[in-house]
């Protein structure tokens, strides 16, 4: 039988636009007014995942927590393959940290129905925390496994799952229902045809706010929010350039004295002798 599968994508600035990108100095949350949104990379992992793990008889159903112009992303989804997708969005939600984040995900992936396996990228572009992947499935209650490379299904209500460490492979069986955090190593994710656009155009895509989840208040939004920015500072990024005069000796001579004086170890020898063949 098929599997039912939910992916969680998350709609973030555009790389291209980083330049353009600011923090609310009181909010500390990113203006993203003005900034074009693109599908997060590691999420296009979790889809491609999610598409070859459904086969034939399966479903792949996309769900964001995001701004209501999160849309044109759950589209995109569909287009290269999912079935069908839904935004949870509502000024409820805006400002959300991970806990709050994950709690509102869980709520809409409870009122969705019966998952099998729900599948995550490892981390966003720009909160990048890693940690919606773990919180999502400790709300659902599920085992959960990150860094997933390999999937396979087996026989059983379990999955065979291989995740890479920095410095190991480790094979596992997950029961399901299960939570797995895609790897970007793990596939190569599809491209989206002309065909896949028109498609994804008739697809359903429910829009549900706050009063469409069975969630408390105080798990959502920036109020439900247990951690807070305490402070963001600017890094001030700059290249002091310095011109060296001279001769080529007395330049070397220079630039040794200003490295020795910068902290450097350097050594100074015969290490080669103009016109000498060095082996
Ligand atoms: C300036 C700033 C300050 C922040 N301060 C805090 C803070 O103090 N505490 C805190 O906990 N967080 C903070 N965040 C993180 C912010 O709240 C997150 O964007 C949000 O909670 C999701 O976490 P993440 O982006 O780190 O997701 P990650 O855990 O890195 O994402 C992993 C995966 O989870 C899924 N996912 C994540 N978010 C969503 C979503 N909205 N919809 C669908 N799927 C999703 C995706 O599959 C993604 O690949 C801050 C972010 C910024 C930019």
């Amino acid at each position: 039988m098929g599997l039912t599968i939910a992916v969680c994508i998350k709609p973030v600035p555009d790389p291209a636009q980083y330049d353009k990108i600011t923090i609310d100095p009181v909010r500390k949350t990113v203006v993203r007014e003005g900034i074009p949104t693109v599908m997060n990379p590691c999420d296009k992992h979790a889809l491609e995942a999610a598409l070859q793990l459904r086969g034939t008889d399966g479903s792949v159903t996309v769900v964001t927590m995001a701004p209501p112009n999160a849309e044109e992303t759950l589209r995109e989804a569909l287009a290269m393959g999912a079935d069908k997708a839904i935004l949870l969005t509502d000024r409820a939600f805006a400002g959300a940290d991970t806990w709050a984040t994950s709690c509102t995900l869980a709520a809409g992936l409870r009122k969705a129905g019966n998952f099998d396996v729900i599948i995550t990228g490892t981390e966003s572009a720009d909160g990048a925390t890693t940690q919606v992947p773990a919180q999502l499935a400790e709300w659902m209650g599920w085992p959960h496994l990150w860094n997933a490379v390999t999937i396979e299904k087996t026989n059983e209500p379990a999955l065979r799952v291989r995740t890479k460490t920095e410095t190991e492979w480790s094979d596992y069986q997950i029961q399901m229902p299960c939570l797995l955090a895609v790897s970007r190593e793990s596939n190569k994710p599809r491209l989206t045809s002309l065909m896949g656009v028109m498609k994804a155009r008739k697809k359903p895509l429910a829009v549900w706010c706050r009063p469409d989840l069975e969630v408390d208040d105080a798990d959502l939004g920036m109020a439900g929010s247990p951690t807070q920015p305490g402070a963001i500072y600017e890094l001030e990024m700059g290249r002091k350039g310095i011109t060296l005069l001279g001769d080529t000796d007395e330049i070397v001579a220079q630039l040794i004295e200003k490295l020795r004086a910068a902290g450097l170890a350097i050594e100074t020898g015969s290490a080669c002798v103009p016109g000498e063949e060095r082996l």
